[in-house]
């Protein structure tokens, strides 16, 4: 197969199904390769791009969101198109795209959470914090969503950046949110909420929190806010001094959670209250709803590959809250007919490419990137050199002489396909419409946009 950069046609035809960050950096790096000369459709099934940069950046974080001028770019490519509000597995599934496709990468992401697997999680009141992030960021799919902020404790259980997000946007004075592209139905919500306190529960020490230093720091900054860290909670057992020494983030986070404990007491405003060796045993309820928190004290144990894992003390303690946030992890889910890793979940595979099943052969013109290849882990950024090991596999496969020959690759076939059943697809240029239209919205606010939160809306506005 001739797939040299000069010639009329680019020859390889890609596919990328999840517009979010692992799909634009595979679609960069494709592009970028040297002697390959690619087309690619990149599919999201919501009609916006940009995946967690639109839906799980908290709004206050807007200069994270600057990477889309990026992904822009790479969307403005001659050989780039976008389909938008198209589902895999329901629109288009897998024999389709390999039908149209020489290499197909799935770059869906982790679509659900982890559970915490205690009594009371289904309780009303009890949340994933990924839902309540998708819902303050007007994800189409949780607009409707609502989080009971009647009572002045809620209580967010985890250790990583997602619980600091949530939990500093608990905290922050509405006027703040005000400003950002936060959902209009979830500052309204926040400025009528009664949370006086928020609990951030870490199963594990100080010395182990999955947060990193800018977003821990940021926590002191809040105005009108009490971060309270008990003192004693950072005085470390031997293993964890070890463990903290050799790792720069976790030596900084110590010094800024002594600097958060050594601040006198709290005046007026709200608490955030950073508990440490603390674990959720049970969610109580009253009719059905939130009203405590059983909690356990922790020990650390070192097992013998060095981990500091947290053990029961059995000394039991209980939190009143009407807000459970469980902040423990995204999870990936199966996507309909592509292999799955149902104790990792995620899509079984080698470097980015493919394996059929746990261990199994590599398939064939399959390949993953982000976190469905690698699990829930990193920043937005992570994703770049993640990428370039996925599109280094693919330029291998084409290059060893093993890539496919799609059955039908002439790129106006997806569109007739699409268009025969009636998928209302849309384009970047629809969206770039409604871009326009939320920022328009904005600068009468004096904010970076106002998120459209229906898809039936989106598409009024895209024309479609
Ligand atoms: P994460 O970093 O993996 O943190 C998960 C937390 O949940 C850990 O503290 C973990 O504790 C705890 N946990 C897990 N199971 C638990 C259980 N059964 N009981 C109590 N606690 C439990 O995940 P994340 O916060 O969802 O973030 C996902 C990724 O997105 C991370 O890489 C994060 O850095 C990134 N992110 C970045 C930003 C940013 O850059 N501003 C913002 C949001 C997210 P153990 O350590 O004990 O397992």
């Amino acid at each position: 197969m001739s797939i040299r950069r000069g010639t009329e046609e680019p020859s390889l035809r890609v596919a990328v199904v999840g517009a979010g960050p692992a799909g634009f950096f595979t679609a960069d790096a494709l592009l970028r390769a040297p002697d390959v000369a690619c087309s690619i459709d990149v599919f999201d099934r919501l009609p916006t791009p940009y995946g967690l940069v639109r839906e799980g950046v908290a709004p206050d974080h807007a200069s994270i969101k600057k990477v889309t001028t990026k992904f822009d770019r790479i969307a403005a490519e001659p050989n780039v198109r976008y389909f938008g509000n198209v589902t895999f597995g329901l629109d288009i599934n897998r024999a389709e795209l390999l039908r149209h496709y020489h290499q197909v990468v799935y770059a869906t992401g982790a679509q659900s959470d982890r559970r915490l697997g205690i009594p009371g999680e289904e309780l009303d009141g009890s949340h994933p914090a990924t839902e309540f992030v998708a819902w303050y960021n007007g994800h189409p799919d949780f607009a409707d969503r609502s989080f009971d902020l009647s009572h002045e404790r809620a209580i967010v259980v985890g250790n990583g950046n997602v619980a600091v997000d949530v939990a500093r946007i608990l905290v922050t004075d509405p006027d703040v949110l005000a400003v950002t592209d936060i959902a209009d139905h979830a500052l309204d919500a926040l400025r009528g909420s009664q949370v006086q306190e928020v609990v951030m529960l870490g199963r594990r020490g100080p010395a182990q929190g999955k947060f990193t230093n800018v977003e821990l720091k940021e926590l002191g900054r809040l105005s009108g806010v009490h971060v309270v860290v008990d003192e004693a909670d950072l005085e470390l057992d031997p293993a964890s001094a070890a463990e903290a020494e050799r790792s720069r983030v976790a030596t900084r986070n110590l010094e800024i959670l002594r600097e958060l404990a050594g601040r006198g007491p709290a005046g007026s405003g709200r608490s955030l209250v950073l508990r440490f060796l603390a674990s959720p045993v049970e969610i109580l309820g009253n009719d059905g709803r939130v009203r405590a928190l059983r909690v356990e004290r922790n020990r650390l144990v070192e097992t013998a590959g060095g981990y500091m894992r947290s053990e029961g003390s059995g000394e039991f303690s209980t939190l009143d809250a009407g807000l459970v946030l469980r902040s423990v992890g995204y999870r990936g889910v199966p996507l309909p007919e592509v292999p799955f890793d149902s104790d990792r979940h995620l899509i079984p595979n080698e470097a980015g490419r493919v394996r059929d099943g746990p261990g199994g052969p590599v398939v064939p013109g399959e390949f993953v990137a982000g976190w469905i290849k690698r699990g829930p882990s990193g920043v937005i950024g992570t994703n770049k050199p993640d990428a370039v090991e996925t599109v280094a596999a693919m330029l291998d496969e084409v290059t060893g002489g093993d890539a496919r020959e799609p059955a039908s690759p002439d790129p106006s076939a997806i569109v007739a396909l699409l268009e025969s059943r009636g998928v209302r697809y849309v384009t970047f240029d629809d969206w770039r419409k409604l871009d326009e239209f939320e920022t328009m919205r904005g600068d009468e606010q004096g904010r970076p946009r106002v998120k459209i939160v229906q898809v039936e809306r989106m598409l009024e506005i895209m024309g479609r």
